[in-house]
């Protein structure tokens, strides 16, 4: 069973509003995964961080890339 998790921490504030609701209350998040069980013998397992922006007055997530949305 390859269980993945996921964690997720704040790293800043967006300087972009929401694109969905337009808000400015948006934080840049990063999260990467954690290794597991047997993603540890998985070479095929990728550890890279990812990083999105999070609204924080809808919820919604934009994937971001080097802090440049994608
Ligand atoms: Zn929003």
């Amino acid at each position: 069973m390859d269980v993945r998790q996921r964690r997720a921490s704040q790293i800043g504030v967006s300087e972009q509003p929401c694109g969905v609701c337009g808000s400015a209350n948006v934080v840049a998040m990063t999260s990467r995964a954690v290794r597991r069980g047997a993603s540890w013998v998985n070479p095929r397992f990728d550890p890279a961080p990812r990083t999105h922006d999070l609204c924080r007055d809808c919820g919604a997530k934009h994937r971001t890339e080097n802090g440049v949305r994608v």
